[in-house]
């Protein structure tokens, strides 16, 4: 079974990869999500294409837009990854683990459509004042939201039909975020 997203083939070795970063579980026989970049079922199948995009042949204003995705993505999983360090609990630090993975994930996948070969180096954020589960659960909340509202708004000012359904793929993976982390 391959995503039709990011590309990757899933199967009985990574079926259940950052299983801490979904409400419902994959099972071998029944695989619901993308382990890697956590989209539903609908972008999975046998022998579909990747939902491809033409770098450059994007608009400028599109790749700007991808710019601004590859740093979102890795602002959020370097601030996942510090949360795992700082988080008390173990169930919350398995989740903001996992979640690291999969932002992280999405910022390659932007990377790849814009054809984009250096990784931004990105300001280092200090989360000292988010001293409790509480807080940095919060706060996850409301970077999940934030990326929702991007790529909710940003789906439409793309000019690239198989970007939109990209975007909006990924809008519901963060939509999932903010119920994991609401729990
Ligand atoms: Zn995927």
């Amino acid at each position: 079974m391959k995503c039709n997203i990011c590309g990757v083939e899933i199967n009985e070795k990574n079926y259940n990869f950052n299983e801490a970063a979904f409400n419902n579980k994959n099972s071998i026989n029944n695989i619901i999500y993308c382990p890697f970049c956590g989209v539903s079922e609908r972008y999975l199948g046998e022998d579909d294409e990747i939902i491809a995009v033409e770098s450059n042949l994007l608009s400028e204003n599109a790749l700007k837009i991808l710019d601004h995705a590859v740093k979102l993505e890795l602002f959020n999983g370097d601030f996942y990854n510090m949360a795992t360090k700082m988080a008390k609990s173990q169930e919350v630090k398995k989740t903001f683990e996992a979640l690291a993975k999969i932002e992280i994930f999405h910022s390659k996948i932007h990377q790849r459509l814009g054809g984009f070969t250096k990784t931004p180096n990105l300001n280092k954020v200090n989360y000292d004042k988010y001293d409790n589960d509480n807080a940095l659960l919060e706060l996850a909340k409301q970077k999940e939201e934030h990326a929702v509202s991007f790529y909710e708004k940003y789906k439409n000012e793309v000019d690239d039909a198989n970007l939109f359904k990209i975007f909006e793929a990924l809008a519901d993976v963060e939509k999932e975020h903010i119920i994991l982390v609401e729990k």
